[in-house]
């Protein structure tokens, strides 16, 4: 028998991780002395700062070197029960928390937690890539929640409430999002909380670029709009983007001691807690200054301007402002059905294959955010990387119109 066949269903059913996987390909063709600008993962270029860095070096020193309590040590959950509180004014005791190995294992957990065969998750699109594969893993169906480019991908609230059925589970919020850069407004995420409360919905607030917006407000989420939704909310978050690290993998869930129980059984029983060194680094980054946030938030904004201004100049590119995250996410499709060398541009996928090939610009296809219009380009890049980038994407474009 090939051993394919030997493999199950739900992963012969599983595509991996399309940013992940173009990243790897960028740094291969890298590796063998390609000349590529890498615009395709989303993690900040930035080092983790010093202070966090020297955290870590104690806790090998101090020989902090085993197994912890599963969810994470007492004081970083406090230190994430402080964060909570201080920027969301939201209170948590310390069994309603849970630090797990990056936010990507905080939504698996809650997702093997949470869902049934056949329950199932509405999504708005575009949508970060692992959000389907993660629901889809655990049997659950994904209702994807289109929004409209020209109402610069607001939430459409309005159409929730017919897409809800019997078996419907949950909604998954990121804002910032990750593709698009949307922040959702104030009143959207309120008459979401309304809603969920209303129709027995948990709401899933992904908010891991709270620290990465450019309109000077303070980060909120359905639970700090409506306090009597907190019931109803799981907010996950995380130490990668905001401190820049994600090689470090730390991710931290708040709700209802139920599910944290739950999730936090099901990593008793996969991963055990979260790397030890990694978690007194995060106590670090949460506990310590935060002038490197505001520096780095900064500098991301400088570089959004930077991108949309010369993505502005560019005829046929249509591009929303994003008013967080690092990602802008144009749309390209102005220039699908045209050839080039006898290849066919018939969609995200082609046009980020012929930007690798011929431009040597990695970005991701909009395909795999559930909107085939767009491509994504990070640009945690520093500015000459993301001008010799726009050069090249500029000089792509306009040979494709010959
Ligand atoms: N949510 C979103 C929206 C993301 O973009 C990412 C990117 N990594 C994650 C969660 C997961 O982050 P982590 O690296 O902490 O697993
Ligand atoms: N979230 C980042 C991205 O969208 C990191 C890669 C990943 O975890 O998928 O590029």
């Amino acid at each position: 028998m090939d051993a394919i066949h030997s493999l199950a269903e739900r992963v012969r059913n599983l595509r991996p991780s399309p940013t992940l996987a173009i990243d790897a390909k960028a740094k291969a063709l890298k590796a063998g002395g390609a000349d590529v600008i890498n615009l395709s993962v989303g993690e900040p270029d930035f080092d983790t700062p010093e202070h966090i860095k020297d955290a870590a070096v104690r806790a090998i020193r101090d020989g902090f070197t085993k197994y912890t309590a599963v969810g994470g040590i007492a004081e970083l959950k406090n230190a994430i029960i402080g964060k909570l509180k201080s920027d969301y004014g939201l209170d948590y005791r310390p069994e309603e928390v849970m630090v797990s190995t990056g936010g990507k294992q905080v939504l698996y957990n809650i997702a093997q937690a949470m869902l049934d065969p056949g329950d199932e998750v509405i999504l708005p699109a575009p949508y970060w890539v692992s959000y389907p594969a993660i629901v889809e893993l655990a049997g659950g169906v994904v209702k994807c929640l289109p929004s409209d480019p020209k109402k610069a991908f607001a939430l459409d609230v309005g159409a929730i409430g017919s897409m809800i059925t019997s078996r419907t589970k949950a909604i998954i919020l990121n804002s910032p999002s990750n593709p698009t850069g949307a922040v959702y407004g104030s009143d959207d995420l309120t008459a979401v909380a309304e809603l969920a409360m209303k129709r027995n919905l948990t709401i899933i607030t992904d908010d891991i670029y709270d620290s990465i917006r450019f309109d000077d407000k303070r980060p909120e989420n359905v639970a700090s709009l409506m306090p009597e939704a907190k019931g109803n909310t799981l907010v996950v978050n995380g130490v990668s983007k905001t401190y820049a690290m994600t090689g470090w993998r730390i991710g931290y869930l708040a709700g209802p001691e139920a599910v944290v129980k739950a999730a936090t059984k099901i990593q008793s029983q996969s991963t055990s807690n979260p790397n030890a060194i990694a978690q007194k680094a995060a106590l670090a980054a949460l506990t310590g200054p935060q002038d490197c946030v505001r520096k780095m938030a900064a500098v991301f904004k400088e570089r959004r301007d930077f991108v949309m201004a010369r993505l502005g100049a560019m005829p046929g590119v249509e591009c929303v402002n994003p008013n967080g995250a690092f990602y802008v996410f144009p749309d390209l499709s102005s220039y699908y059905d045209m050839e080039i060398d006898g290849r066919k541009i018939d969609g995200s996928l082609a046009l980020a294959d012929y930007l690798l090939d011929k431009a040597r610009v990695a970005a991701v296809p909009g395909i795999a955010f559930g909107d085939d219009r767009f491509i994504r380009f990070s640009y945690a890049a520093d500015i000459k990387t993301l001008k010799e980038g726009m050069d090249r994407l500029e000089a792509a474009l306009n040979a494709l119109k010959g």
